[in-house]
């Protein structure tokens, strides 16, 4: 059996005044899932205070795969780790193609994740070109490879992968329950038995209206969830449904 998580991202938004509301709706909340917030990096330390008794985790949304030195703008996971991150998202697709990120580079920063005792959340996703060409098995894969062969497959399996088709964040068009449960499936299948405790989220427009449908596919553990995390009430429905 494994646990549902309901990880929040909420990317470059938010201000103190808003993250302190987030913050006190979050400490109300009651869910059976495992519940992680992604808040910006300037409040991570304000938001894990908040959260401390509350049961919800918090995370970094990326971090450098170097552990310290001349990398002006950069934050270690080291840093990540000491302000109270439990997880840290990466290879979103927000930072795959806005910043350039390759698969090796992802690796890196997955293992440098894992070796600063966190959890790493790997996403995956094709873009709507490659679903059209019919390449959406093939993308994923390829992006879960290249993590195994920088850390190996019990590295791999002992974090949590999101597939988030690139298509769907954002833009308020969720994949099907059916076309993502296919890619979850696929995804376990190439974690073989090592996988079987893997938690595989959904991300990509999740809200409440959809949530229940993709929450009852058998390969989907929970979803990372961006825009609706930042509005406490739609957010703790989708928690409340996992
Ligand atoms: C995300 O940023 O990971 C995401 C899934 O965003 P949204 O829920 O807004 O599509």
């Amino acid at each position: 059996m494994r646990h549902p998580l309901v990880a929040g991202n909420w990317k470059m938004n938010g201000d103190s005044e808003s993250i302190i509301a987030l913050i006190s709706g979050l400490c109300e909340m009651q869910c059976k899932a495992e519940v992680a917030v992604f808040p910006p990096y300037v409040y991570i330390p304000l938001v894990a205070e908040g959260l401390k008794s509350s049961g919800v985790s918090v995370g970094g949304q990326n971090a450098s795969e170097h552990t310290a030195g001349a990398y002006t703008g950069e934050t270690s996971c080291q840093m990540l780790r000491d302000t109270g991150c439990q997880y840290v998202i990466v290879g979103h697709s927000e930072r795959r193609s806005i910043c350039g990120e390759s698969d090796s580079q992802v690796a890196e920063k997955f293992a440098a994740v894992a070796a600063a005792d966190m959890t790493p959340i790997l996403c995956v996703g094709e873009t709507l070109e490659q679903r059209n060409q019919g390449e959406t098995l093939k993308v994923v894969a390829a992006q879960v490879e290249a993590v195994i062969d920088c850390v190996g497959l019990d590295g791999v399996c002992a974090a949590v992968i999101a597939y988030e088709p690139v298509w769907a964040i954002g833009t308020g068009q969720t994949a099907s329950a059916e076309q993502a449960q296919e890619v979850h499936q696929a995804i376990r299948q190439k974690l073989g038995d090592t996988g079987a405790k893997t938690r595989i989220l959904y991300g990509g427009s999740v809200k409440a209206a959809n949530a229940a449908e993709l929450f009852l596919q058998p390969d989907i553990d929970g979803a990372l969830v961006g825009g609706a995390s930042l509005e406490v009430g739609e957010f703790s429905k989708i928690c409340k449904l996992a």
